[in-house]
């Protein structure tokens, strides 16, 4: 299994409560105490999917407002642990409470829209995701029948050229991305140049490496599970 990859939520066992930094609305999540690899996918856009772990990205959109904020940045109301079987409501006032809604996963236009207005701060990680979640149409589907028009989407490319210009270079593992964010948009040649001036720093970046050449090579751009 390649481990090709970026940092996901790593959740408690307990369930937290945060607030919108834009409208204060409360939301939660709850962890699983622990988890593992086995069993996991990975894909040529460094995304990885672990059935056994939490897989949300760390985003939330905000029920009330609409905006996505960063689950790490916004500010923590209290918590609940599992292991409190006295008061299950312990440091969480009742009227925040019973305001809370589970935190909702964004979507790729979600994303769109908050990095549109400047609210996301780690623009390159939430480029990233927001690529990622437009590459899932393709990812945990195999409907094709509008796949053209889902590749072309307007804001989908607009998103992957600003995400290219945001990419390190001199990052093996941010150039394999810059590689296949080309070879989606089926520049080959330049995709090709780029894969082959990349030196791996481990086994799974070698492997993602020769398999982006091999599609290159084959003129294929869509998505390929490794
Ligand atoms: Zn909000």
């Amino acid at each position: 299994m390649v481990g090709y990859l970026f940092s996901f939520m790593k959740y408690s066992g307990n369930t937290v409560v945060i607030s919108c930094p834009y409208c204060e609305q409360p939301a939660h999540y709850s962890g699983i105490a622990s988890s593992n690899s086995f069993g996991g996918k990975a894909w040529t856009d460094g995304y990885c999917f672990y059935p056994m772990s939490n897989n949300c990205s760390s985003y939330t959109r905000c029920f009330a407002c609409k905006d996505v904020y960063g689950i790490r940045d916004a500010k923590r109301i209290g918590m609940m642990s599992i292991t409190d079987f006295v008061d299950d409501s312990l440091d969480i006032p009742n009227e925040i409470w019973s305001k809370s809604k589970p935190i909702a996963e964004p979507s790729d236009e979600d994303m769109y829209n908050s990095l549109n207005k400047g609210l996301l701060n780690n623009e390159k990680e939430a480029r990233i995701i927001a690529w990622w979640k437009s590459n899932d149409k393709f990812r945990f589907t195999s409907d094709s029948s509008n796949i053209d028009e889902l590749l072309n989407e307007e804001e989908r490319i607009q998103n992957m050229n600003i995400l290219m210009n945001l990419l390190t270079k001199d990052n093996s593992y941010q150039s394999l991305m810059y590689a296949e964010i080309l070879r989606q948009r089926s520049n080959f040649e330049t995709s090709l140049s780029i894969l082959n001036d990349i030196s791996p720093t481990s086994d799974s970046e070698k492997i993602v490496k020769k398999m982006l050449i091999d599609l290159c090579a084959s003129k294929k751009a869509l998505l390929t599970q490794i």
